[in-house]
């Protein structure tokens, strides 16, 4: 059991502040019933050091073959029976899959470059990434290239940052980038845009919504590429969550306002990013 369910009134808070996210925000709350209870797969064998060490990521599609995703497809025919009940549009044909036809769309959806594009599979496999980011987290030999590199996309997986997370270790402001697709997260630099690496300071800019509900997010862009990465200033929240408490989905939901706000202002998400 993952305990997932204080979420559920964060979300209900944040729909009073934005009416318009209602029916995101009804879809989630399906999800995250689905999160509280259900089995992980175990990731371990899909990933190579020395991909990594070699200056690539963690990830090593050649290995898809390696796991059977007998409880990620599972969690796959209950996300699918979740979307047809709350009628998500473009999903259709993946109504009534059986598990067995799911191992095959995690495994062909895995396998593509553009994988993090697909948050369907996202929602399938963020249980067990969570658990597989758990494992690596304590290992010396990754977390010792992840210090030395300046990893603008996942180590793990190579999709962009979707999400940041400003916080204060050892009393000096340190930037997190938290992948978009396994919700792996990595230390960057805090001046650095992660999508074009400029970090001239009059090309950097920050805006904030008008909702109280944002809780010290705001979206940090640069218009060297016209990119934008939603960023949670940790000692700006009003709640106590701090970064072992924040779940980068939510967190993305939470924040919508920001993503309309940079979007009339011609900026795009760096996760847009292929
Ligand atoms: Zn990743
Ligand atoms: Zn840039």
């Amino acid at each position: 059991m993952n305990n997932f369910e204080g979420y559920k009134k964060y979300l209900e808070e944040m729909t009073r502040c934005f009416p318009n996210s209602g029916e995101m925000v009804n879809l989630y709350n399906g999800l995250i019933d689905i999160w509280g209870n259900s089995k992980t797969d175990d990731l371990l064998p899909l990933l190579s050091i020395e991909k990594l060490s070699n200056g690539l990521y963690l990830l090593d599609e050649n290995k898809i073959n390696q796991v059977e995703f007998t409880n990620c497809s599972e969690t796959a025919v209950r996300v699918f029976e979740v979307m047809r009940e709350k009628g998500l549009k473009g999903t259709e044909s993946l109504n009534g899959l059986t598990s067995q036809q799911a191992v095959e769309v995690i495994k062909m959806s895995f396998n593509r470059e553009d994988r993090h594009q697909n948050v369907v599979i996202k929602w399938i496999l963020k249980l067990s990434f969570m658990s597989l980011i758990e494992k690596v987290k304590g290992d010396n030999a990754i977390t010792g290239i992840l210090e030395q590199g300046r990893f603008g996309k996942c180590p793990l997986c190579h999709a962009p940052p979707g999400m940041a997370i400003v916080d204060v270790v050892n009393n000096i402001e340190q930037r997190f980038l938290s992948c978009c697709f396994c919700g792996f997260r990595w230390p960057f630099s805090g001046t650095d845009c992660p999508n074009c690496r400029n970090n001239k300071p009059e090309k950097m800019s920050f805006f904030a919504g008008n909702s109280a509900c944002e809780q010290g997010s705001k979206a940090v862009s640069c218009d060297e590429c016209k990119r934008y990465i939603k960023t949670v200033f940790l000692k700006k929240r009003k709640d106590s969550r701090g970064f072992n408490d924040l779940d980068m989905d939510i967190e993305d939901v939470a924040t919508i306002p920001l993503d309309i706000i940079a979007s009339e202002r011609g900026y795009t998400a760096v996760c847009q990013t292929r």
